[in-house]
């Protein structure tokens, strides 16, 4: 059974119709990549998990019970940890102090996030807003994994940071998968993420064009559905 699924999930922004059909699943302790190019409902999909743009047909599971008419809030609780695109972070509180503010009862303390980023151990009394971008990113996941979420979700975790933080944070979603951490992540870069990924899916137009193997993904179909 899968920890997360999509069947047939649409949703609009009014009258905007964003999702045509998405399905999609990730099972326990799996790296599931989402692809599409710019435009295409990745973060409309991961808003419609979350219930932040609900579902308005189709089904969304979440460890067994259905999700899609809950509220955020309830969402969250059950276990799904949001790395938002744009890495927010309160950046009036130091480093320890977001993390403290996100932290609920499991095995993922402020020690465990700081032996994953060590960065983020150097800067624990620094405000956010002082971190450079990569070091706010980590700050970003590290929130998400205090709240020990059974999913995590990277909305773009790497855009816009330098080669060399990138691949810090690459090397924390290998870490992550090796600790069995059920993963999505969406993101742009391709060789990076298809290695890591277990399973793809890729949305063109709002819905579900591929699922498969990242070895499935051949070159021709990333060129018709991923390249620009
Ligand atoms: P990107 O890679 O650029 O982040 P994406 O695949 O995440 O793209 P979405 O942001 O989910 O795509 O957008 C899907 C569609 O919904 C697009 O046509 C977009 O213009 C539209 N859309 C997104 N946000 C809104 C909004 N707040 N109001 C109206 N339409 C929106």
């Amino acid at each position: 059974m899968s920890l997360l699924a999509l069947e047939d999930v649409t949703a609009f922004y009014g009258a905007s119709q964003a999702l045509h059909g998405v399905s999609l699943a990730v099972g326990e302790g799996e790296v599931v990549a989402l692809m599409g190019r710019n435009g295409m409902g990745k973060t409309t999909t991961i808003r419609a998990i979350l219930g932040l743009t609900p579902a308005r047909t189709g089904r969304i599971t979440f460890a067994g019970r259905p999700i899609a008419a809950l509220p955020p809030h309830r969402i969250a609780r059950l276990g799904i940890g949001l790395v938002p695109e744009g890495r927010r972070c309160f950046s009036n509180l130091t480093v320890a102090e977001n993390l403290a503010a996100s932290a609920r009862k499991g095995e993922w303390t402020m020690a465990r996030v700081v032996d994953l980023f060590p960065r983020l151990g150097e800067r624990l009394g620094q405000y956010a807003d002082t971190l450079s971008g990569g070091e706010q990113q980590m700050l970003a996941i590290g929130r998400a994994l205090a709240t020990n979420p059974r999913l995590l979700i990277l909305d773009e975790a790497t855009e816009g940071l330098a080669p060399v933080i990138r691949q810090d944070i690459w090397a924390a979603i290998r870490r992550l998968k090796a600790g069995g951490q059920s993963i999505l992540v969406v993101d742009k870069t391709l060789a990076e993420l298809l290695p890591v990924a277990d399973r793809c899916f890729v949305l063109e137009k709002g819905a579900t064009v591929f699922a498969g193997r990242p070895g499935e993904l051949t070159p021709a179909l990333q060129d018709r559905y991923l390249g620009v």
